[in-house]
């Protein structure tokens, strides 16, 4: 019998010093576990916007980065586990913050689907992810447990709690009646095990602003997909992070009523009018850096609303009705002529590299929901291929996909970028991202801890089967 690992705490979030005892199903996933585990000849990425460098060991001693330097310099230990990845590269585990363990499953349905999605993320690189809202309850705690104790593989969660909302038509989700029920409803959460909140379209500046200070009295972050309420009033009422880019902004209705969502596509049709270069635009910007609300970029979402984008990846893992749904919802999005996201779209991506350029924090997720076919993992890799579509080189989207995430969720210390006293969190690619960001779809291995999981086997236990579970 083992004792269980020790853990550690650190800015408020609990560390697994090292990687836990995994039951007989994680192990069946596992290709590489090694007291020490030595990596050579790798091209390293290193998650901090660095360029990359050729021929580097890396050293891994009980799941945290050791060593790494030039293979000429740094030396395998006596009895290690030597890999050798000429012609691969290594980069930092992803880590995103607008993952789901929901999908829409049927109309007004989002069915639960934590135990397929926390494999295909795994499998897709994420080693570290927070779940932007949740439509059930106690799953997304309850798998983050199992994954930090070996019973389940998955990456680290940030799990959230259920939606903070005002009334609402969603069938999964809790009207909030008042300020006072929304401090209730954080405290409850948070003592369930929530460690981060998200407020949503119809929530009042009331509503919020007593999230906000009940989440921060406990040491935890609050995010919000809004409407109701514009940035530039979450922002001085203190918010840390706001969702989808500028496209939830109603900051630019003209005649918005307080505490109330015009509707999602009035809010979308002044976002996609708006000018990058503009006074309006640029004072709102400065807003959200002078705040320090860091803004989540989802483009694989819109992707999927947008006429002439390609198919996303990832579909032939999903159960077949539901792949036939999306494919059918495709052809109707390919047809709209009149599709607002022609526009929408490419203006949201060069407002969130203003943004980012401008000095704000932007991070990343993928936001499984929509009208279906953003399928974790897959959606992962594209959302990094679709910031470089905006403008970004491929080193800087890797760190909004890795460092920045981790600098959002305070965990930086530990993940986010490959460096000495890190966790051996790391994708090994079979090409060369830092050139050809689609390379980031060729993954060979996912450490997390410094434990392989081979990414073929996690998505060959739940092919065909994504929508069941
Ligand atoms: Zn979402």
């Amino acid at each position: 019998m083992t004792a269980r690992p020790a853990a550690i705490l650190l800015g408020g979030v609990l560390l697994a010093q090292q990687p836990p005892q995994f039951n007989a199903t994680v192990r069946g996933f596992i290709k590489v576990d090694a007291p020490v585990v030595v990596l050579t000849n790798a091209r390293l990425i290193d998650g901090t916007g660095t360029p990359a460098k050729g021929n580097q060991t890396l050293v891994i001693r009980n799941g945290d980065i050791a060593e790494v330097g030039d293979a000429a310099r740094v030396k395998p230990p006596e009895g290690a586990t030597v890999i050798d990845l000429t012609g691969k590269s290594v980069m930092p585990g992803i880590v995103m913050v607008h993952e789901h363990l929901y999908y829409p499953t049927g109309p007004q349905v989002y069915g639960q689907l934590g135990e397929s999605f926390v494999r295909l993320y795994l499998a897709g690189g994420v080693t570290t992810m927070r779940t932007a809202g949740n439509t059930n309850g106690v799953m997304d705690f309850k798998l983050r447990q199992l994954i930090d104790q070996g019973q389940q593989p998955g990456p680290a969660i940030d799990a959230t709690a259920p939606y903070l909302n005002g009334p609402n038509t969603f069938l999964q989700m809790h009207d909030l009646k008042d300020a006072d029920d929304a401090r209730r409803q954080v405290d409850y959460w948070a003592d369930m095990g929530a460690t981060s909140f998200k407020a949503y379209m119809q929530i009042t500046r009331d509503q919020l602003r007593a999230s906000i200070e009940e989440a921060h009295k406990r040491g935890l972050k609050i995010t919000g997909h809004l409407c109701s309420v514009t940035y530039a009033e979450a922002a001085d009422l203190g918010i840390d992070n706001l969702e989808h880019g500028f496209l939830a902004s109603t900051d630019f209705v003209t005649d918005k009523k307080p505490d109330t969502c015009p509707g999602q596509p009035v809010g979308q049709r002044t976002i996609a009018a708006l000018d990058e270069h503009g006074e309006p635009f640029k004072a709102l910007v400065k807003k959200l850096i002078d705040k320090h609300v860091a803004l989540t970029s989802t483009l694989t979402v819109f992707e999927t609303l947008t006429p002439g984008r390609p198919k996303p990846p990832g579909l032939d893992v999903l159960l077949p009705d539901l792949r036939q749904n999306f494919e059918q919802a495709y052809q109707r999005t390919s047809q709209n002529q009149q599709s607002l996201y022609s526009t929408l779209f490419p203006k949201g991506m060069r407002l969130e590299y203003a943004f980012a350029k401008a000095g704000g924090l932007l991070i990343a997720g993928t936001d499984p929901t929509g009208g279906g076919g953003v399928v974790p993992g897959y959606s992962n890799q594209r959302q990094i291929e679709l910031l470089v579509e905006a403008g970004f080189t491929p080193l800087e989207a890797i760190k909004i996909a890795t460092l920045n995430g981790a600098t959002y969720l305070g965990r930086e210390a530990r993940v986010g970028s490959i460096a000495i006293g890190k966790q051996a969190d790391l994708v090994v690619i079979d090409g060369d991202p830092s050139k050809t960001i689609s390379d980031v779809r060729k993954i060979d291995t996912v450490f997390k801890q410094g434990v392989g999981f081979d990414p073929t086997k996690l998505i060959e236990s739940v092919s065909g089967k994504v929508g069941l579970w």
